[in-house]
């Protein structure tokens, strides 16, 4: 018997004015499901404004990245602390932009999911594969490496994981259940403590509503982080209401 609540989450990342915080309405308007977790990242400039409107609502408040630092002089960067102050309870670390992007290396990644996790914000630790990576048959051995290498100490259920193929980000191609559910059985068996059973694992990469039903129908796909599907709020509810 699973113990493993869902979470849906949506990750804006650099999109949103103030005047997308009409979004919760809403998101909320066209919400049926309640068996399920769901929480939304927007960009760091909305998260006070959606802290405000989410404080009353059963929708909880992610941030995209953090610090590996508690405070001081790095000119452009937020604290796990700050995040904390604006009613963040998760944070995404690890996304495979940053990593790309801005050369984010597995020891970074795990000294920012430890800062979050000493502020007591549940951490999303992305890590996936790209194409080569899959072509050549290795994929599992790519992810768990990964795994090992950013995974900050901690029990199951203060931490998420997300395992997001980097060829199915943003591109309209899903990673398959049976690609899926291979992978998450494989990071639940890689888990080092006794507690695997209530690690929650996402899956993420061109989740929609047309084909959320077979990902979220694999016994260890834990839920679903959602980049571009999020945007919308009646799309983004139809796939919380999907999930349960
Ligand atoms: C993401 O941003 O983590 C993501 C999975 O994006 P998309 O759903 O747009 O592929």
């Amino acid at each position: 018997m699973t113990i493993r609540r869902p979470l849906i989450a949506g990750n804006w990342k650099m999109n949103g004015r103030v005047a997308d915080t009409a979004w919760v309405e809403r998101f909320q308007d066209a919400l049926a499901a309640s068996e399920v977790d769901v929480l939304v990242c927007p960009p760091a400039t909305l998260l006070h404004a959606f802290g405000e409107l989410l404080a009353s609502r059963a929708i909880a408040l992610g941030a995209q990245d953090c610090s590996p630092e508690p405070d001081g002089a790095y000119t452009g960067d937020i604290s796990a602390g700050m995040l904390k102050d604006l009613g963040c309870s998760h944070v995404i670390v690890g996304h495979s932009e940053r990593r790309s992007g801005h050369g984010e290396s597995d020891a970074l990644v795990r000294s920012k999911a430890e800062a979050a996790l000493r502020e007591g914000l549940t951490p999303i630790l992305c890590i996936g594969e790209n194409l080569k990576e899959r072509e050549e048959g290795r994929a599992v051995e790519t992810v768990l490496a990964q795994l090992a290498a950013s995974l900050p100490e901690a029990r199951a259920e203060k931490i998420v994981i997300a395992y997001e193929p980097v060829w199915a980000i943003g591109t309209g191609r899903s990673a398959g259940p049976d690609e899926a559910q291979e992978m998450h059985a494989a990071i639940r068996a890689a888990w080092p403590g006794a507690d695997a059973q209530a690690l929650r694992i996402l899956y993420g990469g061109s989740v929609k509503p047309d084909n959320a039903g077979e990902l979220l129908a694999c016994p260890d796909v834990d839920g679903a982080l959602v980049g571009g599907a999020s945007l919308d709020p009646r799309v983004f509810a139809r796939l919380v209401n999907l999930s349960s």
